[in-house]
């Protein structure tokens, strides 16, 4: 087969995208995370940007034809090409065959599907000590790896803000939309040979490893 595919699957802090940007070192296939992309459109004010808003502040998903259009758009550019890490996409049974189908069409497929598990208190623990770095995007969490000092990124000394998606009730709301509409997919994955389990409340470093395994070991199998 032509191309990685990974898609993470986990509930909302489970530490998809950072896990995204360690493989990203290793593998050097692009990290695509369809929540980057909707607050780039939101901090650009894009139309796009302003239709997502009102979901994305109610812990709510964008509905599936504007996802998918953003997402497609975003994954036939060139350096695709040669694979991708997506994260936070497909998010429903609709999103995923789109993905399929998109896939299917210029001869790839989903490679594997590892699903990083977290227990729903260590969601709502881990989002509401999120900070995230305006400039370049690294995550922190004020409880266990917080940044040296306070409201500025180690790496690029760029202001640390807290996502607004990111508050108590929101979170609870997310996590609710989580197991309504994304979590079919993971009965959609078994059933194709994709999934696999990667325990999420295991040190950073330790998931990376289990995902690299996974990811080479799906790679030998197809
Ligand atoms: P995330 O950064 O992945 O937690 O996504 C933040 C928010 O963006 C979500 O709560 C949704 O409102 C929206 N969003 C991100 N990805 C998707 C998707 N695949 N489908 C629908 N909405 C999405």
């Amino acid at each position: 087969m032509n191309g990685t595919v990974v898609v993470l699957l986990g509930p909302p802090g489970s530490g998809k995208g950072t896990q995204a940007q360690r493989l990203v070192e290793v593998l050097g296939t692009p990290h695509v995370s369809s929540g980057d992309l909707f607050r780039h459109h939101l901090s650009e004010d894009t139309d796009l940007g302003q239709l997502a808003k009102s979901y994305m502040e109610k812990g709510e998903l964008v509905p599936d034809d504007v996802t998918v259009k953003m997402v497609m758009e975003r994954i036939s550019r060139p350096d695709c090409e040669e694979g991708v890490i997506l994260d936070g996409f497909p998010r429903t049974l609709t999103q995923a065959e789109a993905l399929k189908g998109a896939l299917s069409g210029r001869g790839q497929e989903v490679t594997v599907v590892p699903l990083i598990r977290v227990g729903d208190e260590e969601v709502v623990r881990r989002l509401t000590a999120r900070r995230v770095c305006k400039e370049c995007g690294a995550v922190y969490n004020l409880a266990f790896n917080p940044p040296e000092e306070e409201g500025e990124c180690d790496v690029c000394g760029g202001d640390l803000y807290q996502r607004e998606d990111d508050n108590p009730e929101t979170v609870q709301h997310r996590l609710y939309t989580y197991y309504k509409e994304t979590s079919p997919l993971i009965g959609y994955y078994f059933a194709q040979d994709r999934l696999v389990e990667v325990d999420g409340e295991q040190p950073v470093e330790q998931v990376s490893e289990e995902l690299l395994e996974a990811i080479h070991e799906a790679k030998r199998a197809s």
